[in-house]
């Protein structure tokens, strides 16, 4: 299994994991023709993929994905609440769409990858998260989460590879220049986590695989690459620049477990 990010904050969300030939694109919060330039940066096209998971309706992961999905019959997997509130992205002739609703406590398969679904505390209809196997390796990816939950420990723990959300340092977000509201929105129980707050939940998972660890959704206002690093690498005791970023242009290359 390997994985890589093409791209990720508030500006748009998308990460590839590929198990031999099969290739599941989760999220698509880039225009169709922004995601064929970071799919070639992946030295991949559209036509490779075998499917696209949605986790919720906000447009930085939503935006592209039924676009692709219709012009490259390309099936869709998402919640029935995320598929409501996606309308408005459906193109006018959905007759091309694939669309599968799943439940978010039921594994299932697409070809050589198992999927395992779980909900999240974010502000969204039916937000879902996901981990990955080929039966070997365990990838576990969360981000646009407020607050953490015991069933979100026990689906982590154990991951040879983590994706967590490290969206803001609690005192940049504090005396950053968001309103008000949007703090609160941000700081709150169905918002986005913060660096402290992902710390924790890595400190409270079974770690004893863990290949890679990536930060991710970097607040690009209140949040800086090495306070995250910082709050990660401290509870694993490796060397900051240990924990990788996921960045919103760049994304991450390809990591392999
Ligand atoms: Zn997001
Ligand atoms: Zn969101």
């Amino acid at each position: 299994m390997r994985f890589a990010s093409l791209g990720s904050g508030s500006a748009g969300n998308a990460t590839m994991i590929e198990v031999e030939r099969t290739r599941l694109l989760l999220d698509c919060g880039f225009s169709v023709r922004e995601m064929l330039a970071r799919l070639a940066r992946l030295e991949l096209t559209p036509e490779q993929l075998s499917g696209i998971l949605v986790t919720h309706e906000h447009d930085d992961h939503a935006r592209g994905a039924f676009k692709l999905a219709a012009k490259y019959r390309i099936p869709v997997w998402l919640s029935y609440g995320t598929y409501k509130m996606c309308e408005r992205y459906l193109p006018s002739d959905i007759s091309d769409l694939q669309i599968q609703l799943i439940d978010s406590h039921t594994d299932f398969t697409v070809d050589a990858i198992c999927v395992s679904p779980f909900p999240v505390p974010h502000d969204a209809r039916e937000p879902t998260q996901f981990t990955f196997s080929d039966g070997r390796a365990k990838l576990g990816i969360l981000t646009d989460v407020g607050s953490t939950t015991a069933h979100i420990e026990r689906v982590l723990s154990g991951c040879d590879a983590l994706m967590l959300e490290c969206n803001h340092d609690l005192a940049m977000l504090a005396k950053g220049p968001y309103a008000k509201p949007l703090k609160d929105r941000v700081g709150g129980r169905l918002g986005h986590l913060d660096n402290q707050s992902a710390a924790t939940l890595l400190s409270q998972l079974d770690n004893t695989k863990l290949k890679h660890i990536v930060a991710a959704h970097l607040s690009e206002k209140n949040n800086t690459p090495i306070l995250a690093q910082t709050a990660l690498s401290a509870v694993l005791g490796c060397a900051p620049d240990w924990v990788a970023i996921a960045e919103q242009t760049l994304g991450l290359h390809w990591r392999s477990l």
